[in-house]
């Protein structure tokens, strides 16, 4: 039911950064005043270079989108893939988080290429500090003059108005969850594994959007992206009696291994629930319904790797206009 064939990959190219386009003027000069014929035949040589690297370029950055978000041109939004970067195995290769044990050039490196590819400045891209918390941040304009943009905000949700500013969040199981509420113009960002999931963090999100910003829940556009499905992500007691304390029963929520007495954390319903709960409408809702454990050769995923991994990133971006 959560499978949603829309997500879908984009190469995500800004059109006013395309070495493409550049590349693509040099090779066709030459063509419009042909002199001789030897000049022709080089720049055509260079031409067909130019075009097989960019076309590797894109290839092998892929950044994927949702639907409903892809609607707003005024939103930048994206999930990225282990692919594109230059962290070696088993980091490899566009890990982002600097918390991993990853080589710390490497990931700086991958948030540039990163920063490049969306056209947005490094500096202006916010990643936080999670701590598998409930708790939400507003990132108004005090926050900003108070410097926040050179730190790394401890907190597991990110709310923002201000245009320009990339909320980030990075997972490898965990839960993405992008918000957009068209109405108010207020983007939010969580990061949600079972810690963040049983202390609710998708609901806390929604009310601090209602509580600061006036946001109608029924006007709220969200996305969930990949991570750790029903299919794998199996849990021990002390989730599970989590689960049964914060959503007052497991049905629905844990599902019973068949030929075991073990059970699976449902996240992507588990969040969708608290959407709906809170008064989303179901056709503003978008599930990835990709499985990060099942697909740890796109995605980073721990529990697929032992623990020893990178991580992959949503980012959502109101654009200036
Ligand atoms: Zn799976």
């Amino acid at each position: 039911m959560l499978i949603n064939p829309k997500y879908q990959v984009v190469k995500y190219w800004p059109l006013q950064k395309s070495p493409k386009i550049k590349y693509l003027t040099y090779g066709v000069i030459p063509f419009i005043y042909p002199t001789h014929v030897e000049v022709d035949v080089l720049f055509l040589i260079l031409l067909m270079f130019f075009v097989f690297k960019m076309k590797n370029l894109t290839e092998t950055f892929p950044l994927y989108q949702f639907q409903n978000l892809s609607r707003f041109s005024k939103l930048l939004h994206f999930v990225t893939t282990r692919f594109g970067g230059v962290s070696i195995a088993p980091y490899n290769s566009l890990n982002l988080g600097l918390h991993t044990a990853d080589n710390t050039a490497h990931v700086l490196q991958n948030r540039a290429l990163l920063a490049n590819k969306i056209g947005i400045e490094n500096d202006k891209i916010l990643y936080a500090s999670q701590v598998h918390s409930g708790d939400v941040k507003i990132i108004d304009d005090e926050a900003v003059a108070d410097g926040i943009l050179k730190t790394n905000p401890e907190t597991d949700a990110m709310v923002t108005h201000i245009p320009g500013i990339c909320l980030m969040v990075m997972v490898a199981d965990c839960v993405p969850v992008l918000f957009f509420d068209p109405v108010k113009n207020v983007i939010a960002v969580i990061h949600a594994g079972w810690r963040g999931t049983v202390q609710k963090i998708v609901s806390n999100t929604i009310a601090a959007m209602k509580t600061n910003y006036g946001s109608n829940p029924s006007n709220l556009i969200a996305a969930i992206g990949p991570s750790i499905g029903p299919c794998c992500y199996e849990v021990g007691e002390e989730v599970k009696n989590c689960v049964a304390d914060s959503f007052g029963t497991i049905q629905g929520y844990m599902i019973k291994q068949k030929e075991s007495e073990k059970y699976n954390f449902d996240l992507w319903h588990s969040n969708h629930k608290q959407l709906i709960d809170k008064g989303l409408r179901t056709e503003n809702i978008e599930t990835a319904g990709i499985c990060t454990k099942c697909n740890s050769d796109t995605y980073y995923s721990s529990r697929a790797s032992g623990g020893i991994t990178g991580r992959f990133a949503a980012g959502l971006c109101i654009l200036k206009t």
